[in-house]
């Protein structure tokens, strides 16, 4: 007979678990996990210390005021574009129709907590479909979204979900996911976001071979999630997940199975749909034959990407999607192909864009730099090229900063320019400063021999007074040689630990004096002082 339903799933692990947890060792190793069992963690010990560990600039807001701020949610589409405005440049279509979707669904959120009638009514949920090409600020979009309203966020890729969940990922993951992302927090994490990139892979996969692939199956399977389902908090192949059942159970009898329900979170897919372009511009060519071959023409110079904001349901239905699956996507919108301009304007005005985190990275060394106006534009020219929207940014900064990362920090440089020459020839660039710099000492390389006289003091008991004239011939000798000041006299003072210790046996001496002229050759210096003290007594001073 097959067994019931409500039969009690994790009995024998329960039981293994039981016997397992008897013994010591694995009591001790488990000890941290089961403290957060019982709820005794760090977190909870700070929020009833009232210890807040977010940043003074940003109070991140409790769970408290994040919950309420959706049930009192009273946000209007243009505060959310005006949002969005400060961080993603261009996009204009997209913002408006992601801010209308984002204010229906959590005022229909608040409306359904204040009003159960309202709550048991048909509702078509605002879930959106955002196409266009990679790099272009669609998950951008919504990550800005979800820190507006303060509700957690996750994303995947369409291609890692498995249908049946044996191998790899399965579409309850996400989830699952989301219940991380907000700390283990369910009631906030049922007002998550959950977006899905590549969705266009699974789709071509079904339409390609004309037949039921996993493509097809993931669609399904997405289709309940977006729609309302419960999901299942423990994933069969989440062991700790199943321990807490267990725990749980210890604590109070049955498990309860706790999931959670999909109805109110927010789902977005996205994908870049080269082809799904091409196929409606040539929908849209045939339908054109006969209106004139200019026409036909211009279509043909206009960027695949275009046409995507045009797409019809009929053209998704083509490209591979499941009818039931594009119908509960009713939010459909394009991003646009970023231009040189926009990547310019990225770097001049959006907030928190990647040149800001290069100049916090040098602030870390007290390292400024500057901008020309025609290096930006350099930057921006050679990043569209990449063909990777604003992503291109990144790998062009990168090329270009690369040596002045590695170099700057062991020079005295504490400012510098970025011009076209720079971003043209980055190397050539940092060699030249470094030679104008060649002879530039400041005490932040003289520090770095302090660490030295530090750590082999640290390693060895002895104390190395080496004078200024000394550190600074020291520093210049690095810097010629293409070392690190550290590595350096690490090297030249390679000998000092053995020769000072037979001086200590013979003196008792601990500390020396280290003058410039002792730089050019230390070890002979260093014989000199051995030599010496063979005719002194221990004890003697320096
Ligand atoms: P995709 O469209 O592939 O989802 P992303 O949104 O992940 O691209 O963009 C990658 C990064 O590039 C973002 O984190 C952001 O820093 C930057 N970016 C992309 N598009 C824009 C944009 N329109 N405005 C400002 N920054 C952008």
């Amino acid at each position: 007979m097959p067994k019931k339903d409500d039969d009690n799933p994790l009995e024998e692990m329960q039981k293994q678990l039981r016997d397992l947890f008897k013994n010591k060792n694995v009591q001790v190793a488990f000890a941290p996990f089961m403290q957060s069992m019982t709820g005794n963690d760090d977190t909870k010990k700070k929020e009833e210390e009232g210890i807040d560990d977010s940043t003074p600039e940003e109070p991140e807001p409790s769970r408290d005021e994040k919950l309420e701020n959706i049930r009192t949610f009273n946000r209007k589409p243009k505060e959310i574009r005006d949002y969005l405005d400060r961080f993603v440049i261009k996009q204009e279509q997209a913002k408006r129709v992601l801010s209308v979707a984002v204010c229906d669904h959590y005022n229909h959120i608040r409306t359904c907590l204040n009003d159960s009638k309202k709550a048991k009514a048909p509702y078509v949920k605002p879930n959106v479909l955002l196409l266009g090409p990679t790099g272009v600020g669609k998950t951008f979009l919504m990550r800005n979204v979800a820190q507006l309203i303060g509700v957690p966020f996750v994303k995947a890729d369409a291609t890692k979900f498995s249908e049946t969940g044996y191998v790899g990922y399965d579409v309850d993951d996400l989830v699952r996911d989301l219940v991380k992302a907000a700390d283990g927090d369910t009631e906030l994490a049922q007002y998550g976001i959950v977006y899905v990139d590549e969705i266009d892979k699974i789709a071509a996969e079904a339409s390609k071979s004309g037949r039921d692939v996993s493509g097809r199956g993931v669609q399904i399977n997405l289709l309940k999630l977006m729609e309302e389902t419960d999901v299942n908090l423990q994933s069969p192949q989440d062991m700790m997940g199943q321990m807490k059942a267990f725990m749980d159970m210890q604590k109070g009898g049955k498990p309860k199975k706790p999931t959670i329900s999909t109805k109110n979170i927010l789902f977005i897919v996205s994908g870049a749909f080269d082809q799904l372009g091409e196929n409606v511009r040539k929908r849209l060519n045939l339908n054109r034959i006969g209106f004139g071959s200019s026409d036909e023409q211009n279509q043909n110079e206009i960027p695949v990407s275009t046409f995507l904001g045009k797409a019809e349901t009929r053209d998704f239905i083509d490209y591979g999607f499941e009818p039931e699956f594009i119908g509960r996507l009713p939010v459909r919108v394009a991003c646009e192909e970023l231009t040189k301009e926009d990547l310019r304007e990225i770097l001049l005005s959006s907030e928190g864009n990647v040149l800001e985190q290069y100049r916090s990275d040098f602030s870390g060394y007290n390292i400024d730099f500057k901008m020309t106006n025609d290096a930006i534009s350099m930057i921006a020219e050679n990043a569209a090229e990449e063909k990777t929207g604003a992503r291109g940014l990144v790998t062009v900064l990168e090329r270009t900063f690369r040596d002045f990362k590695f170099e700057l920090p062991s020079t005295g440089i504490k400012s510098f320019e970025v011009d076209e020459q720079t971003v043209k020839n980055p190397e050539a660039s940092i060699k030249e400063l470094i030679e104008q710099n060649r002879d530039h000492v400041d005490d932040s390389m003289l520090e770095d021999v302090d660490r030295f006289i530090e750590e082999f003091k640290r390693n060895h008991g002895f104390e190395l007074k080496i004078r200024k004239a000394a550190k600074v011939a020291l520093v210049k000798l690095a810097a010629q040689e293409n070392r690190s000041v550290l590595a350096f006299c690490e090297r030249k003072f390679a000998d000092f630990q053995h020769g000072l210790s037979i001086i200590e046996q013979r003196t008792g001496k601990k500390s020396f004096v280290i003058e410039r002229k002792a730089i050019d050759d230390p070890d002979k210096e260093l014989s000199k002082w051995v030599v010496d003290s063979f005719g002194k007594k221990r004890d003697q001073g320096e």
